[in-house]
């Protein structure tokens, strides 16, 4: 090849670009480079464009010759990068992701962009800044007034310099320290060298023998591919074993990305990880601002933030010198995306670690069936963790069989006196009920009406709103759709409208009746909009007795030493919902709700009240555990034929027009034809068939064999966009659906 300057440069240009662009339509699109930015590689780099008569920005997929009748090609109006933004493993990973969800390549690539960046913002600085002492503040230190906070920040310069982040972890008013001592040209502000290790503020414990082997595990796969299932009870030490193997991996000088559930990225969790780690952690979450997205993901693509901690969304941070991907509560149903691009955290994490070669570890204590399979499989290395470390200890679980018993709110008589005592023994109590508001249902007592609501129910499938604010206002938990309660029943006119049933604010309200002087606080989405509300409820409870009631936002997160009553209500109707995950997700969730109690020294007990105390579920739970319950669970999925077993896709589509949805999937259907090996059902009536005012239908594919799947997937999808009654609906496929709603 000639040197670079030899290189013949035609005068007209030979090439187009190759676009990805965020519209759903599943072709790239082909423009001419603009004028004098032709040079260098250009895939992966922003472009802004013109298309039809707006201008968007897109990424350069590909390039190639100019085809035949592309004379009128339009050209790029900019382009943003000069050097590629997406790029190796990442880009190929998300290329591989359009293919898995059989989404358009330009609609994959925006979603793995922060908005500011997927808007054409240009790349921000990402520099993090350090304080070291100067000469004559190295020699002027043991003069400064001891005990002062110049003093305090002078020592802790005094071996190296310490990244701003560190500081604002280690001690209070550093920055007013530093600036004075600034001023006196003792200090000065540096751009910190990332890799500069900075000492832990805090050791660990030592780990013991089920986490040192789960550990070295780990350390055995180090700079090569390999997942392993971290199973253990909840207070085993997970997080422990996790941060271990991060610490191993920063000392070979690797990136580490740590997902976890929204719910599960706690300040109390970061703290944990930024005093362990000496280095800076990176949070993303949904609490940022764009500004601050960009910059995360932006100090991860220069390698400049070594550990990152995130939600679904930060499974997209390129890591170009990854050691370790760690998945806390893999189970989580949070990991799923559930609009626009569907794919699964977890999974794109597995699909990552393999295209970076290095270890990824899911933890949980309530593994996915999915997961355990693979485990089964011998895909996953399997560890198990069996016993809490340090000083917790496995609540006990007993069964409160309330059938004829007289209800409170739906609590029963064993329950009260067992809250009462908890807390004369000065501890906390949980009583966890999976349904927010006031009460699921407002009924007339005089001739049955009640009230549904209208964007969403059918002649034939009502929706009830719930009641909200005490009695006052009607909410539908499915569109949002909110007015108030209304004084008189809107059919017969009596003023006998009665809330029926108990959710969470019924709940609160009369346990402030029946515990007077008792703080107690409600945990659901509804009392803790803002992240840090969560934190500060928490904070005005600190360890005095007092009641929680809430929804499964209480299954996971904030750290509670003190709890030693979880009380769980109205699980019944969770066994004997229709859908076939409902089983596994309600087992996870008795056993991390149960798993809340008895964390630290003091024991704890789980109430678990039902009408169904002899429901199979309940006792293979209690008598064998989540795992006994697992395999009776994962038999009865192979005889049924359900994941993951079988491979499934569900076509979705809604539209205003009753008919459209269902004709749009007749359509589909009998273009995909007969297809050797796949089933297919539908269309149907989705399990809410109105929601928000749109009809809704799906057709449901499912193969045994995945490779079949996308076969017929992957010759299906392109052509659906070019059917006329794909025009008069929304539609979207879900590959892998985790809610067949
Ligand atoms: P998990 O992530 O499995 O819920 P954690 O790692 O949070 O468990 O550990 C639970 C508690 O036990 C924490 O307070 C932690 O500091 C403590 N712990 C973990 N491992 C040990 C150990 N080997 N020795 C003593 N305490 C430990
Ligand atoms: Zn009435
Ligand atoms: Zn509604």
């Amino acid at each position: 090849m000639p040197p670079a300057e030899y290189e013949i440069h035609p005068a007209t240009p030979a090439a187009v670009w190759r676009v990805a662009l965020p519209v759903p339509l599943p072709q790239l699109f082909d423009y001419l480079p603009a004028a004098g930015a032709a040079g260098g590689n250009a895939i992966g780099c922003r472009v802004r464009v013109p298309f039809g008569t707006r201008s968007l920005v897109g990424i350069i997929a590909d390039t190639g010759p100019v085809g035949a009748g592309q004379a009128g090609l339009r050209e790029v109006t900019t382009r943003l990068d000069a050097t590629a933004l997406l790029k190796g493993e990442l880009l190929d990973s998300l290329r591989w992701l359009a293919r898995y969800t059989h989404a358009p390549l330009g609609e994959v690539l925006a979603t793995a962009l922060p908005s500011a960046l997927r808007g054409g913002e240009p790349l921000p600085e990402t520099r993090a800044w350090a304080w070291r002492l100067t000469e004559a503040g190295a020699t002027a230190r043991p003069s400064l007034r001891a005990g002062s906070r110049p003093r305090l920040l002078a020592d802790a310069l005094a071996a190296a310099p310490r990244e701003e982040a560190w500081l604002a972890g280690a001690m209070a008013g550093w920055r007013a320290a530093g600036r004075s001592l600034a001023q006196r040209g003792l200090a000065e502000r540096v751009v910190a060298d990332v890799t500069t290790a900075m000492p832990p503020l805090a050791d660990g414990p030592v780990a013991n023998p089920e986490q040192t082997a789960a550990i070295a595990a780990i350390a055995q796969t180090r700079n090569s591919f390999q997942s392993l299932l971290l199973d253990g009870v909840t207070g085993s030490g997970k997080t422990e074993v996790y941060l271990q193997a991060i610490a191993d991996c920063l000392v070979r000088g690797r990136q580490a990305l740590v997902l976890v559930p929204e719910i599960g990225l706690t300040p109390q969790m970061l703290a944990r990880f930024r005093a362990r780690l000496g280095v800076t952690v990176h949070a993303l979450h949904s609490g940022l601002n764009d500004a601050q997205r960009a910059r995360v993901w932006t100090a991860a693509s220069r390698g400049e933030a070594r550990v990152i901690v995130g939600t679904r969304s930060a499974v997209f941070t390129p890591l170009p010198e990854a050691g370790l991907i760690v998945v806390d509560e893999e189970h989580d149903a949070s990991y799923k995306q559930q609009d626009g691009i569907r794919y699964h955290a977890r999974d794109f994490a597995l699909v990552r670690a393999k295209a970076l070669d290095v270890p990824i570890v899911l933890g949980s204590a309530t593994p996915s069936l999915e997961s355990l399979h693979n485990a089964r499989l011998g895909r996953h290395v399997h560890l198990r963790l069996h016993r809490r470390a340090g000083a917790g200890t496995a609540p006990a679980v007993r069964v409160v069989d309330v059938r004829k018993r007289p209800l409170q709110a739906g609590l029963s008589p064993q329950l009260l006196e067992a809250v009462a005592a908890a807390i004369a023994a000065g501890g906390q109590v949980l009583v966890f009920k999976n349904r927010r508001g006031y009460a699921p249902v407002l009924l007339c007592h005089d001739c049955g009406w009640s009230a549904q609501c209208k964007r969403c129910s059918t002649p034939d499938h009502g929706t009830a709103m719930t009641v909200h604010a005490g009695g006052r206002r009607l909410q539908c938990h499915h569109c949002g759709a909110r007015r108030p309660v209304p004084p008189a029943c809107p059919d017969c006119g009596a003023l006998a409208l009665q809330p029926q049933g108990n959710g969470t604010e019924r709940i609160e309200e009369f346990l402030e009746q029946q515990f007077v002087g008792v703080p107690v606080l409600r945990v659901d989405r509804g009392s803790t909009r803002r992240r840090d509300g969560l934190e500060a409820l928490f904070d005005r409870l600190g360890d005095a007795p007092g009641i929680l009631v809430g929804t499964q936002m209480l299954a996971k997160g904030h750290d509670l030493p003190n709890l030693t009553l979880v009380a769980v209500v109205g699980i019944d109707e969770g066994l004997f919902s229709a859908d076939f995950r409902a089983s596994e997700r309600l087992a996870q969730l008795l056993i991390q709700v149960a798993g809340r109690a008895g964390r630290a020294t003091r024991s704890g007990e789980v109430l678990l009240q039902t009408h169904h105390p002899g429901h199979p579920l309940l006792h293979t739970l209690i008598a064998g555990g989540y795992h006994a319950f697992a395999e009776a669970e994962l038999a009865q999925r192979e005889a049924a034929g359900f994941p993951p077993f079988t491979h499934m896709a569900l076509m979705r589509a809604e539209a205003g027009r009753a008919d459209a949805p269902t004709a749009f999937l007749h359509a589909a259907r009998a273009l995909l034809g007969e297809s050797a090996g796949i089933e297919v059902h539908g269309p149907l009536p989705a399990p809410m068939p109105r929601r928000a005012g749109l009809q809704r239908a799906q057709l449901l594919l499912s193969a045994g064999d995945r490779r079949t799947l996308h076969a017929a997937l992957s010759s299906w999808v392109p052509a659906l966009y070019t059917l006329p009654e794909a025009r008069r609906v929304r539609w979207s496929l879900d590959v892998d659906p985790v809610d067949l709603y």
